[in-house]
């Protein structure tokens, strides 16, 4: 099969050709798994953490990608959940323990022996990609291909921020970085949380505008004040100047959520801006997002299906996703980037 295969991490600023279209073997479902034909893969911000070390695949080489969408091609010998034909998806959690105290209680996403698609094993940046059948995800039928990818990851993970929140309806909610999560977290606040009122700080105007037509009630520059002090904040950005300037703005008693597998350290200085009674005190909490359990992707994608939420989606080929993810680093965010895999 064709794969888009990362041989090391590298700075993708300098090599911006990290991956290589490459022909390698066809993967094998085992035992209780199945084998996906892959026909769109999202692309998210982490593969830039993988590509760059600070998430580093434990082997090379690996092919990338984990909003996996595609068809059953084969199911293992013991696998029975699917057929050949099916629809399916696969996200960030690609396998868990299922026996420590974490994945007894649902909370998979914590436990030591944790997986990740795409880095821990092999996803979807190719034409084919295997997976435990019990970590795969019927696609509810309202989607295409390519607009499911997106909800697979940045819907998952922006489902489990919201919750981490701890948000009622009629709390205000602020989001600082406006990127793919962003897009999808105001549209299911809308929903929920119909009487929450929504701000965003966002880098770009355009970024702004869009949240605004969204049904933002305010738009800023990440390093605006809100009108009102906010009772939660979610930051999604892969820096540390949004982290304090939405402490700064937390009402008393609030919470920031930070979803980000890591932060870039280009900018940690300005952690020394940090001052307690302006930015902790008053019992602000800070809470970070580690990775989603199976129960976020599938509640997740009903409820995408119910409200409904179609991502805006930019298209790009296999062959493109150098290009895809360059344009993700330079933050040229036009709705979710997905690459559309062909025969
Ligand atoms: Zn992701
Ligand atoms: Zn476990």
């Amino acid at each position: 099969m064709k794969a888009m295969v990362l041989t090391k991490t590298c700075r993708i600023l300098d090599d911006r050709k990290p991956l290589h279209f490459k022909e390698v073997p066809d993967p094998v479902a085992g035992n209780m798994e199945i084998l996906v034909k892959v026909s769109a893969c999202g692309v998210c911000h982490t593969e830039l953490d993988e590509i760059e070390g600070r998430t580093p695949p434990p082997r090379f080489p690996v092919v990338l990608g984990h909003q996996i969408v595609g068809k059953v091609e084969k199911t293992g010998p013991m696998a029975d959940r699917f057929k050949a034909g099916d629809r399916v998806g696969i996200g960030w959690i690609y396998s868990a323990c299922g026996k420590c105290r974490f994945c007894l209680k649902g909370d998979e996403n914590l436990c030591n022996d944790f997986k990740a698609t795409g880095r821990d094993a092999d996803g979807g940046y190719a034409q084919y990609t295997t997976v435990s059948e019990d970590f795969a995800y019927k696609i509810p039928d309202a989607f295409s291909d390519s607009q499911a990818a997106p909800l697979l990851c940045a819907g998952a993970i922006g489902y489990r921020s919201l919750r981490l929140t701890g948000i009622k309806d009629g709390q205000s909610l602020g989001l600082t970085g406006f990127g793919a999560s962003g897009h999808l977290v105001i549209k299911m606040t809308k929903h929920r949380y119909p009487n929450s009122k929504v701000f965003v700080f966002a880098r770009s105007e355009k970024e702004r505008e869009f949240a605004k037509e969204l049904g933002a009630v305010w738009a800023g520059a990440t390093e605006d004040q809100s009108p009102e002090k906010l009772d939660c904040i979610i930051d999604t950005t892969p820096v540390w100047k949004p982290v304090a300037h939405a402490l700064r703005n937390l009402a008393s008693g609030g919470r920031l959520v930070i979803n980000a597998i890591r932060k870039e350290n280009t900018d940690k200085d300005y952690l020394l801006n940090l001052d307690y009674p302006t930015h902790l005190w008053l019992e602000k909490e800070i809470k970070s997002v580690a990775n989603v359990a199976r129960q976020d992707v599938s509640e997740f994608l009903q409820l995408a299906a119910e409200i409904p939420i179609i991502p805006e989606v930019q298209e790009f080929s296999l062959e493109q996703a150098n290009e895809a993810l360059v344009e993700l680093k330079e933050r040229k965010i036009r709705g979710a980037k997905v690459l559309r895999i062909e025969d």
